[in-house]
């Protein structure tokens, strides 16, 4: 009898195993220069000038003779989940019979085009272009069809590398300092030829070198990342960004990147100096693949789990954004769409203002987990954990600290990804921040801090709650992955 039972236990999870499939694609998204373009992240009314490099949407998809999975990276700000990732789901659901879990991360870029609306004329006129993002909308469902339509027979290879150099690029400016400086690859290769179809290169870091005073559309240092780790490999690169919060940054003097040519530092908020970052990492990821740790897979199975969420929108400064139309997105009350806008009062630093806000309670977003088994294993390969937005890495790896000053002193701790994604037991696990969404940071309660005395008696208020939804994203967020890694086994 257990005999018989363990036999049909082999039996239903060999049988899904089959053969992988990879196809890619890019595709121009920089914006037309003939309207005004507004620069996002930094202050408003940042408009572009010129174009330095072209910014991109970059598509590598599987499949596992089953289930077709588009991992999409796009040189933006942020893409909301709603109206844009459903929307592009949808177009592509419309022009493909197959069906296609679309996933799609932004690199966080900070020197292309307004994507949520934040960085216009000024705080109270959206920065955001119906016109591009129609045409943008179009342009990541074609990419993704592209990428479909090419598929080949493929090995997968993953890999990683943890040199200390990778973390000397990182810069941490809030307590507590955690941050993994891991950089992990996914090749597809065809199976036949070597051949590289594309290669998604995960780390975190925020594309930001250029600075607050740039005005030229670039893809800051993935520029450099796609253009040296294509020549390298061939194929395309996509990069996707990881647990970017609290705020972990290439940005400032204290992050050095020595020039070969001049023996001296690149200068600060410099393309030399975008351009070194960029190369290394592709330097970094091309050695990976070809390294002792790589794995290849040629046969396994994929598995895809996503799952909507709720998030309170408690933020006051977006919830005025979105009644006064800067910020466009559906707002929902109890679960039903409610787009009632009245009248709020603000408070903040001990004065009042009034003010048209939407009245509607929460946003609606997603989080998710993908995860790549190999032949026969019950243990996944490889997992990507999908968080909506820029979390605080000790969300991820742990360490979440309580200091003097918080808001919410003995607030309970979240539960920590990286507790639950390696009981999976996988050994390369991508951590993937702005997926799918941009809700903005996503803070432990117990350190946030929005009310005087400041952490630790610091003089100022820390940096991350104005652009942060609120305090409860955190516990939605990770409670909303565990239960997706429960789920796995
Ligand atoms: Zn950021």
């Amino acid at each position: 009898m257990k005999f018989e039972w363990c036999g049909l236990l082999t039996l239903l999870i060999v049988a899904p195993l089959a053969a992988f499939q990879a196809g890619a694609s890019k595709k121009d998204i920089t914006p037309s220069l003939d309207r005004p373009v507004f620069i996002a992240g930094f202050g408003n009314n940042r408009t572009a000038t010129e174009i330095h490099d072209p910014i991109w949407v970059r598509c590598l998809a599987i499949n596992d003779g089953e289930t077709n999975v588009a991992f999409v990276g796009v040189d933006l700000i942020g893409l909301f989940y709603e109206p844009d990732v459903i929307a592009i789901r949808q177009r592509v659901q419309q022009l493909t019979k197959k069906p296609v879990s679309v996933l799609i991360a932004s690199t966080h870029n900070h020197q292309g085009p307004d994507t949520l609306g934040l960085w216009g004329p000024t705080p109270f006129q959206t920065g955001r272009d119906e016109k591009y993002m129609a045409w943008l909308r179009e342009q990541i469902a074609q990419c993704v069809i592209e990428a479909l339509d090419k598929m080949e027979p493929a090995t997968l290879i993953f890999s990683k590398d943890d040199r200390k150099e990778l973390s000397d690029l990182q810069l941490d400016s809030r307590l507590p300092h955690v941050k993994d400086h891991t950089l992990y690859v996914l090749q597809a290769v065809n199976r036949k030829t070597g051949k590289t179809i594309g290669t998604l290169v995960n780390w975190a870091n925020h594309p930001e070198v250029l600075g607050s005073q740039n005005r030229q559309i670039t893809s800051d240092f993935c520029w450099a990342l796609y253009e040296r780790l294509e020549e390298l490999l061939g194929g395309v690169a996509v990069f996707w960004n990881g647990a970017i919060g609290g705020l972990i940054t290439p940005l400032g003097e204290e992050v050095k990147v020595y020039d070969p040519v001049t023996g001296q530092p690149a200068p600060e908020a410099s393309f030399r100096k975008a351009e070194l970052i960029g190369k290394f990492v592709a330097e970094v990821a091309a050695e990976a693949v070809k390294g002792k740790q790589a794995v290849k897979l040629e046969k396994g199975s994929l598995r895809v789990l996503l799952r909507p969420v709720f998030i309170p929108l408690q933020n006051p400064l977006f919830r005025i954004a979105a009644g006064t139309g800067v910020l466009k997105r559906a707002t929902y009350t109890k679960g039903k769409l409610d787009d009632r806008v009245g009248e709020v009062k603000l408070q903040r630093d001990g004065v009042t203002v009034t003010a048209k806000a939407i009245l509607g309670e929460d946003i609606r977003s997603e989080v998710g987990v993908v995860a790549i088994y190999g032949d026969a294993d019950r243990k996944p390969v490889a997992l990507f954990l999908l968080i909506p937005g820029e979390i605080y890495p000790e969300l991820v790896y742990g360490n979440i600290t309580r200091y003097p000053g918080a808001d919410f002193p003995d607030a309970p701790i979240e539960p920590v990804l990286m507790d639950y994604a390696r009981k999976t037991g996988a050994r390369f696990i991508f951590v993937v921040g702005l997926a799918n969404d941009e809700i903005g940071y996503i803070i432990p309660q117990c350190e946030w801090d929005e009310q005087p005395p400041w952490l630790n008696n610091a003089p100022e208020r820390p940096y991350g709650e104005v652009n942060s939804i609120g305090w409860k994203a955190a516990r939605i967020v990770n409670e909303g992955i565990v239960a997706l890694l429960k789920a796995l086994r």
